[in-house]
């Protein structure tokens, strides 16, 4: 059998006819930057965020750089974030002219650890930064209160987490601003790059708008130096066909991930596996479903695949210890969980559509690992 970590054809193939209404729309619209797709997209993800406003861009990338535009951050400024996450979370900051203060992460839920970041606030910090990995909120509670403390603005990343919640309050409503990416292969995905932020600040929301559209409230006229990320009007009527589904999506990966976690903890392994930690009060939309093989865990990756199941590390090497960003000085063992997470984590395959045969085959091939 072969189980692929993410196969998207079956999702595709129960909308298609819609998707071709869809794309037909917008083809004879000849409206295809930002216009009326996006608006009702942007109305539709504001509602299903429960947040005032929803700004279309192109992707989860851009939104975080527009985020940190929008707040001002700037050279000289800190911004502090985690370093297990993908690239694009420590490269928007940079990109800023800022720099990414990097502060280890819970080892049970790999997100940013809220008892460490107080110590990590200096007189130049200016945002916090969180990410939701793998469709688990963040502790926003605790950042929060530390957020308040110092006078200090939150911008979730939350890019794979969209429909998550943390203590009934959806991602991307607990902070100033929040960053989705529609990256195909993220619970929500265009057929292409696209993105979105939300916020309740309507000032911030109309800075957004400009910011996206090079600084320019009106055409050809600016009032400052934005960038070009507009969302395409394909990719925003795609993602209106998808969006009504979301929710069920989200809780068929739920039901799966509570099938792996209870056919692994009934195996009998005769290595050391810890399936996925969901905190209290958090609705987790399992974007992926992460297991920490503690040793051998590389040897478990060529088995894996050596018997046709698809699976990846994310990530790999910690944002503190790339070797773009070995200017900020972080030697290794300078953030230990992070690290560590890095070394021995290994996400399965995980998607809706996910078979139980195929579920069972995966365990099964990981039961008969012999390390
Ligand atoms: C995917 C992702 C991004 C970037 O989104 P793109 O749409 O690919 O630019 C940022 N942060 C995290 C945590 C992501 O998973």
């Amino acid at each position: 059998m072969n189980v692929p970590l993410l196969d998207l054809r079956q999702q595709h193939a129960h909308l298609r006819e819609e998707l071709r209404a869809a794309t037909d729309r917008v083809l004879d619209s000849q409206q295809f930057v930002l216009g009326e797709e996006v608006r009702l997209l942007e109305e539709e993800i504001a509602r299903y965020s429960t947040t005032r406003h929803a700004v279309g861009c192109a992707s989860g990338s851009d939104a975080l750089l527009l985020a940190l535009m929008a707040l001002d951050i700037k050279a000289g400024d800190e911004v502090i974030t985690t370093p297990f996450s993908f690239f694009a979370t420590a490269s928007a900051v940079t990109r800023t002219g800022a720099t990414p203060v990097f502060v280890d992460i819970e080892p049970r839920t790999y997100n940013l650890d809220p008892s460490l970041v107080e110590a990590a606030i200096s007189e130049r910090t200016r945002a916090l930064l969180p990410v939701h990995l793998y469709g688990q909120c963040a502790a926003m509670d605790a950042l929060a209160e530390v957020a308040a403390r110092h006078n200090l603005p939150l911008i979730e990343d939350a890019a794979q987490a969209i429909g998550a919640e943390d203590n009934g309050r959806r991602a991307g409503s607990m902070s100033t601003i929040g960053c989705f990416s529609f990256y195909p292969t993220k619970n929500l995905g265009a057929a292409g790059d696209a993105g979105m932020l939300t916020t309740n600040d309507d000032a911030l929301a109309a800075r957004l708008r400009t910011l996206r559209v090079h600084g320019g409230a009106t055409e050809y006229l600016h009032t400052e130096i934005g960038i070009n990320s507009r969302l395409d009007a394909l990719q925003a009527a795609i993602l209106r066909v998808k969006l009504p589904h979301l929710d069920s999506w989200s809780q068929a990966r739920r039901e799966r991930a509570e099938t792996y976690s209870l056919l692994l903890t009934n195996a009998r392994l005769a290595f050391n596996l810890r399936v996925p930690f969901i905190r209290e009060n958090v609705r987790h939309i399992f974007h992926q479903y992460v297991v920490r093989v503690p040793e051998h865990r590389d040897a478990l990756i060529e088995h894996l695949r050596a018997h046709g199941v698809g699976c990846k590390i994310y990530y790999p090497v910690p944002l503190h210890l790339q070797e773009c960003f070995r200017y900020l000085g972080y030697a290794a063992g300078a953030l230990p969980e992070a690290e560590r997470a890095a070394r021995e984590t290994l996400a399965l395959p995980i998607y809706p559509e996910l078979r139980l045969e195929q579920q069972q085959y995966v365990v099964d091939v990981i039961s008969r690992f012999q390390p």
